[in-house]
């Protein structure tokens, strides 16, 4: 069954492009113009990812991404034409999956979404156990849940997927770069300072004392690693 994308964007051209685009690649597709009509689709055509332009009339893309967000896990791709880093940190603290900044080409977006799709079947189609125990955090990977002392506790999208990825390649020291390409499957070096911004949020969420990390090390001049108590 083809996977439904929701083109959330309020320049007509440019949706109708991206429509077509998407649906030339085999996407079904569905629309809407600002923020609100947004929410409407999004609630009536339960997409399997949005992509959503951040500069929006009624509702911004922001807040679109944060009302979808307390939702729902759907993947969200934010669209920004100000390319600031202060946006893309926002946008992705709101639980983005990724973003990209315009002008962008279709081909890049295509393979960023494919990408996300690609991760998400991994995720579901991943042998090995299910649950491992990081002493007093549980993560269990198939059902994209941690526990911490026993209760749930809520982590963004792209933070629980560091988090499986660090799981899954515990002792092993992984630098910054490796990060990004296996977790953001960006293609190209440098935004480094998404890797550290997450991982002071996996940090704020399981570390006993977050000040004093003893689960995600930091590697000086190289990167981060996993430590599980043995
Ligand atoms: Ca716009």
């Amino acid at each position: 069954m083809a996977r439904t994308i929701l083109v959330v964007e309020d320049e007509p051209t440019l949706r109708e492009t991206l429509a077509e685009a998407l649906s030339a690649d085999g996407f079904r597709v569905t629309q809407a113009g600002d923020g609100r009509a947004a929410l409407e689709r999004f609630r009536a055509d339960a997409p399997d990812l949005v992509l959503l332009d951040l500069m929006l009339p009624e509702l911004s893309g922001i807040e679109v991404c944060r009302i979808i967000r307390a939702e729902s896990a759907v993947p969200i791709v934010m669209l920004t034409a100000r390319g600031s880093e202060v946006d893309k940190i926002v946008g992705l603290e709101l639980g983005a999956d990724d973003y990209v900044t315009k002008p962008f080409s279709l081909r890049e977006l295509s393979a960023r979404i494919r990408a996300i799709f690609r991760r998400a079947e991994q995720v579901a189609s991943t042998g090995g156990p299910s649950i491992v125990d990081l002493g007093g955090v549980q993560v269990d990977l198939a059902g994209h849940r941690v526990l911490k002392d026993g209760h749930e506790i809520q982590l963004k999208p792209k933070v629980f997927e560091l988090l499986a990825f660090l799981v899954r390649h515990p002792r092993q020291v992984l630098t910054r770069d490796q990060l990004l390409e296996s977790v953001w499957a960006y293609d190209y070096a440098g935004e480094t300072r998404t890797v550290d911004v997450h991982v002071h949020w996996l940090r704020s969420a399981i570390e006993p004392d977050p000040a004093r990390p003893v689960l995600v090390q930091t590697i000086r001049g190289v990167g981060y690693v996993l430590r599980p108590p043995a």
